[in-house]
């Protein structure tokens, strides 16, 4: 971190501000010129507050030259982690496929589609129980019930579950649960990544419908730094100018995450694009792109479906999308 100070910064001033640095267990490195003095920070500038530096009178400018993530960091943690969850693994060459439907919606709609997404290779099996809705006139969830129901599917197929956390109050619910999801519109929420911070359970954090990949890396930041350190990151599209699709599927995120954080990436076509037309194609991207796993909706009747039916694909249309999947992970010297 740099800060520059202003011309007019007394020398007094500067001093009390590298003392107060160096408080803080920082190294300072000063360097004076004609027309200001820049203040070199070195050491884990990640708990330095910025805008209080900003907010000094005598700051010009305070700038960052590293990430203000630590724990997430490549640089301090160069493997890839690996996240195990139920018997099933994510990352580090690992391939993992979490398919289902949108919403779990009746016993036999949720146990069929396990079994079908099984079959044709899925490791972990999806599907909402409390569901977050724009309108709230719409199918919310079968909440409780609809968790009972997803664990009788897990029971009678032994795949791992992925279910979304909408509320801390329902943690308790979440038990048998292997991956806990936290939606895009969660991604934020920081009290609720602080406690889930606290648990060890692997987490599934999905990427805000308008955030940046240091806000997404912050996020889940917040978990790792609470002790939990299985955290697989979600790409699922980002809202840009274009209406064609339901957001914009942003394969970047997939290499630039890899390059960035240990964590690894799963690529989630269905919410991203909103068009069962473009699973297959962007499923193939994702898993050329480098991603670590896949997230589909996949849904025994598209067309009836109580929620996200125009993303959905059957497990017909699922199986054959797998079977490319397959041949690229191939290719990639990915295990699925
Ligand atoms: C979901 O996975 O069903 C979901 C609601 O996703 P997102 O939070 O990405 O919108
Ligand atoms: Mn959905």
């Amino acid at each position: 971190m740099i800060i520059v100070c202003k011309n007019t910064a007394s020398q007094k001033k500067i001093d009390a501000l590298i003392e107060d640095l160096k408080a803080q267990g920082l190294e300072t490195h000063c360097s004076t010129g004609a027309l200001s003095t820049i203040i070199g920070l070195v050491g884990d500038t990640s708990r330095v507050d910025l805008e209080a530096l900003e907010a000094l009178d005598i700051a010009e400018k305070v700038q960052r030259v590293s990430e203000p993530y630590k724990l997430v960091n490549r640089k301090f943690h160069s493997d890839d982690t690996v996240v195990e969850a139920g018997g099933a693994k994510i990352g580090g060459g690992y391939f993992g496929v979490i398919a289902g439907p949108c919403s779990i919606e009746s016993e036999d709609q949720i146990v069929s589609c396990a079994k079908a997404v099984k079959a044709a290779g899925a490791n972990f099996l999806r599907g909402g129980a409390f569901k977050p809705r724009t309108s709230p006139y719409a199918f919310r969830g079968l909440k409780e019930k609809g968790l009972e129901l997803l664990l009788l599917a897990k029971k009678e197929t032994g795949l791992p579950i992925v279910t979304e956390l909408m509320s801390l109050d329902h943690l308790d619910l979440f038990n048998d649960v292997d991956v806990i999801q936290i939606g895009a519109r969660n991604m934020q929420n920081f009290e609720m990544l602080a406690e889930i911070g606290k648990c060890n359970k692997p987490i599934l954090l999905k990427r805000g419908l308008a955030n940046t990949i240091e806000e997404w890396l912050m996020s889940a930041e917040y978990i790792m730094s609470g002790g939990n350190e299985n955290v697989i990151l979600c790409e699922r599209g980002i809202r840009t100018f274009e209406t064609a699709t339901r957001n914009t599927f942003d394969v970047s995120a997939a290499p630039l995450l890899h390059e960035l954080t240990h964590l690894p990436v799963v690529m989630d076509p269905s919410h991203a694009t909103g068009k069962s037309s473009l699973i297959k194609p962007l499923a193939k991207s994702a898993v050329a792109a480098g991603a670590d796993g896949l997230m589909i909706e996949v849904h025994p009747t598209p067309e009836k479906a109580l929620c996200d039916g125009a993303q959905s694909i059957t497990p017909a249309a699922f199986a054959d999308v797998m079977s490319d999947v397959k041949m690229l992970c191939h290719i990639e010297h990915k295990i699925i």
